[in-house]
């Protein structure tokens, strides 16, 4: 099944997570659905399901649901109103306010990310895989002799290469 950019949104926001995407916790799924809510609406309805419901169901251009009208819920969206795990969840995000955290991560990778590109662009590296010199235009480069792919900022893969602990 392929969802559209709101029902892919709001099925993350109530399973915390999407078929081809999950995340570490179920708390971080459902901040993420609503990360994507906002990106595409300019507005925040918090962990409100109901609220978010409306507000695409009302807009076609969302191409949310043909069928369901504002206040007209799917049973999927009631039923998880009332599931202990998605509502211990939402808490645990509210009370670490798990929502603003994820939106400052975004912004310190894409800063560092962007700071990489610039940093590295078209100087020397040695590729770790096979110790072969090279040159490559940003960040990312891929060896011409053994043709391993990786980033000079963080060349053993760390996903967590951007955070300052990390
Ligand atoms: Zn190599």
């Amino acid at each position: 099944m392929r969802y559209t950019p709101s029902q892919a949104a709001m099925f993350l926001m109530t399973h915390g997570a999407l078929p081809m995407l999950t995340y570490d916790t179920l708390a971080e799924g459902i901040t993420r659905g609503r990360q994507r809510l906002v990106e595409l609406t300019h507005q925040d309805f918090c962990f409100d399901l109901k609220a978010w419901h409306d507000r695409l169901a009302r807009t076609k251009s969302y191409n949310y649901r043909s069928i369901e009208r504002p206040g007209v819920y799917p049973k999927s969206l009631l039923d998880v109103l009332h599931d202990p795990d998605w509502i211990a969840a939402v808490e645990f995000a509210e009370q670490t306010q798990l929502f603003d955290k994820l939106v400052a991560d975004d912004a310190k990778m894409r800063q560092a990310t962007a700071d990489a590109e610039r940093r590295w662009a078209g100087r020397d590296r040695f590729c770790p895989k096979c110790g072969a010199t090279f040159h490559s235009v940003g960040d990312r480069g891929q060896c011409p002799v053994c043709y391993h792919t990786f980033f000079v900022s963080h060349p053993d893969g760390d996903p967590d290469w951007w955070r300052d602990d990390g």
